[in-house]
């Protein structure tokens, strides 16, 4: 069996790992597996895999999808153990703050294939270069829009990945469409894929003043401070679907240091193009590229000698 996979990876903003009551001084493993989990089924869906959601029951035993086949679902146990360790090489018990050094370490409990392995390497890089780890990017029901706006000025979840192992797209294709698999109807998540992401790396949404917030404007909320979870009377479908709600999560994140924005746009609701016409209305059009998932996708199974 292969030996465990290691990566060093280094926080560029506090990573929040508490637990769902919000001591936030804990490092609780399964809420950063559970984010990787997400991001790895985000990848999945977005390379034309079949990919359940934390709310679906269906995978069981056998019977599963590509992810729950790595990440373990009733009846049948996950393929590694998951371990967070400091500088030193401990386990790591409290909050993983700015600027640490810490290891994420996959050790393999049952054999894991070369495609499995490739489609974590590429997740990670996904979250590092595109994305944000820990428990206040995922998407959830229990995202609640008040405890969001009282965490709205901190950054969290911002990671740098030292090195990846290389991921290349080769055999995945033919991986993900193995007749095996549990093909899951992705329904009203249809929109967490990767071919519906995108992410501006440099730029930030915020509040510049009293009165005014880039945020708010680009969900279509109003924008003074003390009105910020207030639609104006003409928000549409979209606004509100892009601001989530008391039963679900925000489709836009923001993160100021390094700057980075990044969301989803949903098929027949609203389109590459608007999302970025909503970007342009605040940041203007030039000096910042808009990344699809596409051209993600494209760089993240880049071949080594492309990368600088
Ligand atoms: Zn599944």
């Amino acid at each position: 069996m292969k030996n465990p996979i290691c990566y060093r990876v280094t926080a560029l903003s506090d990573l929040w790992t508490g637990d769902i009551d919000g001591k936030r001084e804990r490092l609780i493993t399964t809420g950063l597996l559970g984010s990787i989990r997400w991001w790895f089924e985000v990848l999945v869906r977005g390379l034309g895999g079949s990919a359940c959601n934390p709310t679906d029951t269906m995978c069981e035993g056998r019977n599963h999808c590509v992810v729950c086949e790595l990440f373990g679902c009733t009846g049948w146990a996950r393929k590694f153990r998951f371990e967070v360790l400091d500088e030193n090489g401990n386990i790591k018990t409290d909050q993983i703050k700015q600027d640490r050094t810490f290891s994420l370490r996959f050790i393999p409990l049952r054999p894991i294939r070369e495609e499995e392995w490739t489609l974590l390497d590429a997740t990670l890089r996904l979250i590092a270069e595109y994305g944000a780890l820990g428990g206040k990017t995922v998407f959830k029901p229990t995202d609640e829009a008040n405890r969001a706006s009282i965490l709205y000025h901190k950054d969290y979840g911002l990671v740098q990945i030292q090195q990846f192992n290389g991921a290349s797209r080769e055999d995945l294709g033919a991986y993900l469409s193995l007749s095996k698999w549990r093909k899951v109807d992705h329904g009203e998540f249809t929109w967490t894929s990767l071919q519906h992401f995108w992410c501006v790396n440099g730029k930030y949404l915020g509040r510049e003043n009293h009165n005014k917030s880039s945020f708010n404007k680009v969900l279509g909320r109003k924008e003074p401070k003390n009105q910020g979870q207030q639609f104006h009377n003409s928000a549409t479908d979209v606004d509100r679907w892009l601001a989530g709600s008391q039963q679900e999560s925000k489709k836009v994140f923001s993160f100021k240091a390094p700057a980075r924005t990044f969301g989803f746009v949903k098929p027949r609701l609203i389109g590459f193009d608007a999302m970025k016409k909503r970007l342009q209305d605040v940041w203007g059009k030039d000096g910042w590229e808009f990344l699809t998932g596409e051209n993600i996708i494209d760089q993240i199974f880049a071949k080594e000698e492309d990368c600088s």
